[in-house]
């Protein structure tokens, strides 16, 4: 389509949701589109995290842009340094960069006027029809609140901030947390390191992850024959989504009591020793945590030189890990695989919508939207990645892109220049919100343990119902439940 009137358009964040904003806007007829970058490269995610192990646990070929696909993964799934090679080949073939401002990070938002006035971190940047928030939802790293962190002698540093010039070789290593990042980095560095201390707060559930190099056949085939490149796209989708997300939510008995029994299955095989075993099962449901999928985790952690510590954890000491059972665990480096605050979302960018009213304000119960995209009093305030979007074990660029398909269709509403404030109605808002609610106790989610899904507001951070009904529901938006002017 080619845009009738001439929006000025702003994007938050370069990572692979805010390149595909402006591919797309591009292709829709947009040319006036900046992109604000606080970094000063892109690739959000995937350049952050840059730990021993990095990589994608949805499989590569479903883990790729719909419209750029790549016949050359490496392996079953990608290492992210690989995902964030592909990101920058596609930011070049589409000469991506040239509507970044790097190193401004977006401070304030502010309507007024009918239009967004954009503040970044050097200043004002103008006024804007439209903002696109492409900022994504595990990039606040959370530190522990454990007592004594400054007084420790040795490197210390969150999993999102690793020191790429560190050489662990040789080195004693304690590991705090068990999550999808801790247990990559157990693969990784427990044979590289002379001792490794893993200190589990939580067991885990995992899944057994089919990982291992692609064949150059297979690549010679999708280079060959893009439609089967693509028929494994749709079907890796759709394994994920109806099976592991229909699973998750409820929606798919069967593919839940599967996966239950594939998580004890594959315990009881890996674990030997009984003790061990019983420390590593967890005392809640298969999927209440983001399920972690693992091909070496059980394996490291048997070595003779790493150590699973279920003590808690008393303080950290100038040498190291003291627990509570009085014991300390010497160290040289301390890494805090302690994950994100996944309900911070934009914050602490300054959003303020009709009336001058906050986003912290209307979100001070809980981060709330209408089907994660739009806000009610934030005209032409577009979310990829808001609340209540579909995250987990997933692909998050089919997430991304079909919530930018649904801000893109109001997008050029408000193109066709009889319309030039859109925004959700406050009772489509609180009768979603309401649906979110009361879908909640439905999910695993709400079976009894702590997990970033869920926020101090006891709100739920995800899509709780399935993949398809998000997809419909981004098919096209649902005119009534939007005020325009
Ligand atoms: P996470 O899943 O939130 O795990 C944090 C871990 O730190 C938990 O084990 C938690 O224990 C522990 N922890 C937090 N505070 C602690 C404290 N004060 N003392 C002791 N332990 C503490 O974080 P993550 O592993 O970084 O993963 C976050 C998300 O990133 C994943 O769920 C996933 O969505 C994404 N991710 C994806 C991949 C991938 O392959 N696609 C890889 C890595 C990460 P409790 O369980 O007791 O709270």
């Amino acid at each position: 389509m080619t845009a009738k009137k001439n929006l000025r358009l702003a994007v938050i964040g370069a990572g692979a949701s805010g390149m595909m904003a402006l591919i797309k806007l591009r292709e829709a007829g947009f040319h006036d589109v900046t992109i604000f970058e606080k970094a000063e490269t892109l690739g959000g995610t995937w350049r952050d995290n840059r730990y021993p192990g990095v990589t994608c646990d949805v499989p590569s070929h479903g883990y790729r842009y719909s419209f750029e696909p790549n016949p050359d993964w490496s392996r079953v799934c990608a290492p992210g340094a690989e995902i964030l090679d592909y990101l920058k080949a596609v930011a070049k073939k589409h000469n991506v960069e040239r509507s970044i401002r790097f190193g401004e990070e977006v401070t304030r938002a502010i309507w007024r006027d009918g239009k967004w006035h954009v503040e970044t971190t050097s200043g004002p940047q103008g006024a804007f029809d439209a903002v696109i928030t492409a900022v994504g939802v595990l990039h606040h790293p959370v530190y522990p609140d454990i007592p004594g962190r400054e007084s420790f002698e040795g490197e210390a540093f969150h999993t999102a901030r690793w020191k790429d010039d560190l050489d662990l070789t040789g080195k004693r290593v304690g590991v705090i947390g068990t999550g999808s990042t801790a247990t990559q980095i157990t693969g990784a560095l427990v044979p590289k390191v002379a001792h490794y201390s893993l200190f589990q707060r939580t067991a885990q559930w995992i899944a057994p992850l089919m990982q291992g190099p692609i064949p150059e056949e297979q690549k010679e085939l999708f280079r060959a024959r893009p439609d089967l490149l693509e028929s494994e796209y749709q079907r890796i989708s759709d394994e994920n989504n109806s099976k592991f997300a229909a699973a998750i939510v409820g929606a798919n008995p069967r593919a839940y009591e599967k996966l239950v029994q594939v998580c004890r299955g594959y315990l009881e095989t890996s674990v030997r020793d009984p003790e061990l075993r019983a420390k590593l099962t967890p005392n809640y449901a298969v999927g209440c945590k983001r399920l972690i999928l693992s091909e070496n985790f059980y394996e490291a952690i048997q070595q003779p030189n790493a150590e699973l510590v279920t003590d808690p954890i008393e303080r950290i000491e100038a040498w190291g890990i003291r627990t509570k059972d009085g014991r300390l665990h010497e160290l040289d480096v301390i890494v805090f695989a302690t994950g994100f605050d996944t309900h911070r979302l934009m914050r602490p960018m300054d959003v303020r919508g009709r009336g001058g009213r906050a986003l912290e304000e209307a979100w001070a119960e809980g981060n709330q939207g209408y089907l994660a995209v739009t806000a009610p009093g934030f005209p032409n305030w577009f979310m990829i990645g808001g609340p209540n979007s579909p995250i987990g074990n997933f692909s998050w660029l089919l997430t991304a892109e079909n919530q930018f398909g649904y801000a893109l269709r109001l997008i050029e509403r408000l193109a066709r220049g009889n319309v030039s404030e859109i925004a959700p109605k406050r009772e489509a808002a609180e009768r979603f919100n309401a649906d979110v609610r009361a879908a909640l106790p439905g999910t695993v989610w709400a079976t009894g343990c702590s997990s970033w899904y869920i926020d101090k507001h006891g709100n739920i951070a995800s899509w709780p119902w399935t993949f398809e009904r998000f997809e419909e529901e981004m098919s096209e938006p649902r005119w009534d439940d939007f005020e325009m002017s």
